[in-house]
């Protein structure tokens, strides 16, 4: 589906938050690396997707009405055989519908386990006075703790993509220190620059979060998306 689709479907639906899927899906539009994602609607589904996908899998719930999904268990990681989906799928569906028990749950998203990089952080927010921000930082658990993240007003500049990953605290994390390989940085710039341009291609969006993105030695993958429209006037 194109992404004015996606956006134009959400909002007939009267939602302001999209889903995992629908935010990949979005997201891969402006040209950025995303975990094929796809959403089950049962059980049955999670395996027959899982199968066709090839082990390991990661289970996530799917429900308009959850944004931070392992808050509730709502994510299991590295599932690799059709027996563990079933468990997994149950274990995810008795903790979620014990933490948020009004939440409608629509299903499972099954996607591939990625391989492990360094987890940063993009994302993207509307400021009063300058509107469009977007953010960079360590991502993951990292980013609630350390706070470590850099701002740049939409449009970006080239340079100015190569100083907000520059300027973080945990820069050297990505340079590669003590035998670690140093993540691809310019493939991170151009992702930057990518996203700055397709958030001035869509001013229906306001808020959008891809955390976790791994960063590897060749390339990076978003594994985790999320966007928040604005409200209709
Ligand atoms: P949340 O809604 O809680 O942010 P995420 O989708 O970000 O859920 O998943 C939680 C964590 O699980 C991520 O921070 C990441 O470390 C890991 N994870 C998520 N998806 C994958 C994947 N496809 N492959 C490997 N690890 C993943
Ligand atoms: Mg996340």
């Amino acid at each position: 589906m194109r992404g004015k689709e996606i956006i134009q479907k959400a909002t007939a639906e009267g939602r302001n938050l999209l889903s995992e899927t629908e935010s990949k899906e979005l997201i891969k539009e402006a040209g950025i690396n995303v975990t094929d994602t796809k959403l089950a609607l049962s059980k049955k589904e999670a395996v027959a997707i899982s199968d066709q996908m090839g082990y390991p899998v990661v289970l996530k719930i799917a429900s308009h009405e959850i944004t931070h999904k392992s808050d509730s268990g709502g994510v299991k990681l590295g599932i690799s055989s059709a027996g563990d989906v079933g468990t997994a799928y149950d274990e995810i569906l008795a903790s979620v519908t014990q933490k948020c028990p009004t939440a409608v749950i629509q299903g499972m998203t099954v996607q591939k386990a990625a391989r492990p990089g360094v987890e940063v952080i993009i994302g993207m927010f509307k400021d009063a006075q300058f509107g469009p921000v977007l953010m960079f930082g360590l991502g993951g658990v990292w980013v609630e703790i350390l706070k470590d993240v850099s701002f740049r007003i939409v449009p970006l500049r080239k340079k100015d993509a190569a100083s907000m990953i520059r300027e973080i605290k945990g820069f050297p994390l990505l340079e590669g220190r003590r035998g670690r390989e140093a993540v691809d940085l310019s493939i991170l710039e151009e992702a930057l620059l990518k996203l700055s341009a397709f958030v001035e291609k869509y001013p229906e969006i306001k808020e959008l979060d891809l955390n976790p993105i791994f960063a590897y030695a060749n390339g990076y993958l978003a594994v985790d998306a999320r966007i928040i429209l604005e409200k209709r006037p």
